[in-house]
């Protein structure tokens, strides 16, 4: 018979540790299209915890774009872009992110974490070097060694400290990446300043827009065009699984970057594109998008809504005016019993904790969008105030 499999027991005993330290996670199944009520497990709850930010996922018309597309493209792309997978759906849709973006190429990923595993090994190897903010999505660390260039990573939107790498740096080529909107906390990049600092260090400025595209700038057109920025150093990264409400990605940059991705991104060449009714949903959505101020504006009303109930509750928010508005906990086992206290009562809002988040930053994670209500936002601060009372040392 066989002997101990002992790789398999290792994994036990690695998941019992992750338990022990209420590490571990498990997923809830949705039993309701993204929007604000959810059932969840069986349960309708008013749910906080999507990146739908402006309500899109289930707008009407983006349905319908959907149902228009499929009857004439059917559903599977059937081969990677380069191969035939590349339709005329696809197509429009990256002249129109171009567009809407203000850059002057696009290239669409089938996914945000493809392309950000797409862009730095694409760009950089060994005899290079990237610079990268310590709170940076997981993907973009990912994008990064795989690169094999160089990886520094400077404290949270510290400027002198990554002028002090750039400087002291040997490296053939040079990138400086980051979040426009850190997902986890909210706050923005200083943009001008890093794109500054890339002019005078001869490098390339990454930017991963997941959570900007659609929400922040002119119309909704991003990080960028809200900070008015545009150089040839410039590479935009953005999801539109998100404010965008489908799903895949893009990354927008001067020609010759995009077509050296094309050529080359080996998470672009060796994956099927995506059905082409999601490009012809995304062609639709970037029209909702561009006609979005009123989402915006009643986004924002809950924003402020939100923060001014949470701080007179006495809850510690971060300094973020974007529909991500964590309130930090501390303690990962006090995090979850908030988290499950809010569920008690019907609301869903998920705890974050190590190694998402830092060691003692375990925090609730609210995300609003455009389709809560001010009602919403109301039973969400009414929960959190019962269930502050109810916390063991709160
Ligand atoms: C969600 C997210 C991604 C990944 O995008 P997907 O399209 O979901 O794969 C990348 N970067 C950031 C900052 C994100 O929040």
């Amino acid at each position: 018979m066989s002997a101990t499999f002992s790789a398999l027991h290792d994994l036990e005993s690695k998941l019992h540790e992750l338990d022990r330290r209420a590490q571990r996670r498990r997923r809830r199944i949705q039993q309701k299209p993204c929007g604000p009520e959810a059932r969840i497990d069986g349960r309708v709850m008013l749910s906080f915890a999507s990146n739908d930010y402006l309500g899109l996922a289930n707008a009407p018309e983006l349905i319908e774009a959907a149902r228009e597309a499929l009857p004439h493209w059917g559903l599977g792309s059937g081969a990677s872009h380069l191969v035939s997978g590349h339709t005329e759906a696809h197509e429009a849709m990256e002249q129109q992110l171009a567009r809407f973006t203000g850059m002057p190429a696009a290239i669409s990923f089938s996914t945000g974490y493809l392309a950000n595993i797409a862009v730095m090994p694409a760009l950089l190897g060994r005899e290079d070097e990237i610079f990268a903010d310590r709170l940076n999505h997981a993907s973009l660390i990912d994008g990064a060694l795989l690169s094999r260039a160089r990886l520094t990573r400077y404290a949270h939107c510290d400027l002198a400290m990554l002028g002090r790498q750039l400087e002291a740096s040997r490296a053939r080529r040079k990138l400086i990446v980051t979040d426009s909107v850190f997902s986890m906390d909210g706050d923005l990049a200083p943009l001008p300043a890093l794109l500054e600092l890339a002019e005078r260090y001869d490098a390339w400025l990454l930017i991963d827009d997941a959570h900007g595209f659609g929400v922040l700038g002119p119309q909704g057109r991003g990080a960028l065009a809200a900070a008015g920025l545009s150089s040839p150093r410039l590479i935009l990264m953005a999801t539109l699984g998100k404010a965008a409400g489908v799903g895949g990605a893009f990354v927008a940059a001067h020609p010759v970057v995009v077509e050296w991705l094309m050529q080359t991104a080996r998470p672009c060449i060796f994956t099927t594109a995506t059905p082409p009714l999601l490009a012809a949903a995304v062609c639709r959505a970037l029209e909702l998008i561009e006609a979005g101020d009123a989402r915006r504006a009643r986004l924002q009303q809950l924003i402020a809504r939100l923060r001014q109930g949470l701080e007179a509750l006495g809850y510690r928010t971060a300094a973020s005016a974007t529909p991500i508005q964590p309130v930090i906990i501390g303690e990962n086992a006090q995090a979850l019993s908030l988290s499950r206290a809010l569920e008690e009562r019907g609301l869903y809002v998920p705890a974050i904790r190590p190694p998402t988040v830092p060691q003692g930053s375990a925090r609730l994670r609210v995300s609003l969008t455009a389709a809560h209500s001010e009602a919403d936002v109301d039973r969400l601060l009414e929960a959190m105030r019962e269930a502050r009372t109810d916390m063991p040392s709160a």
